[in-house]
């Protein structure tokens, strides 16, 4: 916007005043705010829109930081959703292990207790298998432990060791009596089920009182996780939410700036081609349109005539009457002729007090007829001498331009206000006024 902006309010100034900017090296944004404020109608189609182009960086810039901090917040819920997640499914998966270790253990108690009784009644001494009986109880009752809280339950499973070792003594103790004859082993046996029974109690209700205590310990850190899962959904959905308002917002402002750009450059295209004094197409518009004419008059078989209007002494118009006034002539001799011509005419201001006429399906004849219609219509009298040069086959709009312009100088040498036409024939001259 700033180059172009530059480029057009360089050299078409409103006011007639060429202003010249050193090149900014500043950033795109200031350039583009330095051009807004230089040209008035960027002033003015800006306002218009309400574009304030560095103001609507800064919503973009917020917008993209917000964007990222709302992707990091995103990513953050997501992890502890997941981590709650899985510590859901590691309790459940520890629950169910929990369980089947303590029917493990209740079984290893039961087995403990009939194999002692069995070896009592026996006369084969079974202290290792025993002892083996009591080790494989002790080491299911160490593992009934929650990972996350080791120390839940440890008073339970220090009395559940306690009994067994109890039991384990008592076994030692009546395993040492003699056992001589089924009557002494039936003794000792009866001896083992009556005294190892409180023990066998305990066990059992240590063991039930454990499990209470693990599955109330895991309820609470099941009911923590829970929660945490639902804060982190929560989370997740109102980011999204947000996420997606502003993903919205970013649209709007695109669709906004997008429809602004498309505005102004329809502007700036208008002024790089239009003479801000007289409104008629400038040298710029020439240069793009001639090429363009030519090629379709080529294509299509047509005449096209180009006149170069030049006004005569113009200098002195301006030295006696001022700068102003011969603003004002330029400006309404324009205008006049421009109502003399065809839609598919181009007037064009070729620069200073020169114009170019382009004149598709127009012999050179028929436009030195238009060229004395618009002689009157020049306003304070003024005359100019005209150069026509009709388009000859594969010609360049250069050399039409260089010819247009060579009999526009035979013109003005053959003594101005008249018109020349440029050709192979020695050139026609139409004096039609005297010169003042
Ligand atoms: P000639 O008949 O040979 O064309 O004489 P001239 O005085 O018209 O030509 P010259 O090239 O000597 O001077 C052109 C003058 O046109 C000089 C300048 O003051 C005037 N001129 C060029 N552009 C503008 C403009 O935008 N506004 C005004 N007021 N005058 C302009
Ligand atoms: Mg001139
Ligand atoms: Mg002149």
């Amino acid at each position: 916007i700033g180059v172009i902006a530059v480029a057009s309010t360089g050299a078409v100034p409103a006011d007639g005043v060429v202003s010249i900017h050193p090149y900014n090296r500043s950033s795109p944004r200031a350039r583009a705010r330095a051009a807004m404020s230089r040209s008035p109608t960027l002033r003015h189609v800006a306002g218009r829109l309400n574009v304030d182009p560095a103001r609507d960086l800064r919503y973009q810039l917020w917008l993209g930081v917000a964007c990222f901090v709302l992707m990091v917040c995103g990513l953050v819920a997501a992890l502890y959703a997941l981590t709650a997640d899985r510590r859901v499914g590691e309790h459940a998966n520890q629950t169910v292990l929990l369980g089947s270790r303590a029917l493990q253990t209740q079984l290893a108690l039961v087995d403990l207790r009939r194999r002692a009784e069995q070896a009592l009644r026996s006369s084969t001494p079974a202290t290792e298998a025993i002892e083996r009986s009591a080790g494989a109880v002790n080491e299911l009752v160490q593992s009934l432990v929650l990972p996350w809280n080791p120390d839940a339950g440890e008073a339970c499973r220090r009395a559940i060791r306690a009994a067994v070792e109890d039991s384990l003594r008592l076994y030692r103790r009546l395993e040492a009596q003699p056992a001589d004859g089924l009557a002494a082993r039936t003794q000792r046996a009866d001896a083992w089920l009556a005294e190892s029974a409180s023990f066998t109690v305990l066990a059992d209700t240590e063991l039930r009182e454990l499990l209470g205590e693990l599955t109330r310990a895991a309820a609470q850190e099941d009911a923590r996780a829970a929660s945490f899962t639902l804060v982190a959904r929560n989370a997740l959905i109102a980011l999204a939410v947000l996420t997606a308002l502003v993903g919205l917002l970013f649209g709007v402002l695109a669709l906004r700036a997008a429809q602004a750009h498309r505005t102004l450059y329809g502007h700036l295209d208008a002024l790089a081609h239009t003479d801000g004094l007289t409104g008629v197409t400038n040298r710029r518009g020439l240069d793009d349109v001639l090429p363009l004419e030519l090629d379709r008059a080529q294509r299509l078989g047509y005449p096209l005539s180009l006149v170069m209007l030049d006004l005569d002494y113009f200098k002195r118009f301006n030295d006696r009457r001022g700068h102003a006034a011969g603003d004002d002539l330029l400006r309404n001799a324009a205008q006049a002729w421009r109502q003399q011509l065809r839609p598919s005419d181009r007037l064009a201001r070729y620069g200073g007090e020169e114009f170019t006429l382009v004149l598709p399906s127009c012999d050179a004849q028929q436009a030195a007829q238009l060229v004395e219609r618009l002689r009157p219509l020049t306003p304070e009298s003024q005359t100019f001498s005209a150069g026509i040069a009709q388009r000859r086959n594969e010609e360049t709009a250069a050399e039409l331009l260089i010819r247009a312009d060579a009999a526009l100088m035979t013109a003005k040498r053959g003594g101005r206000n008249r018109t020349v036409i440029a050709g192979d024939q020695p050139q026609m001259t139409l004096p039609l006024r005297i010169v003042r």
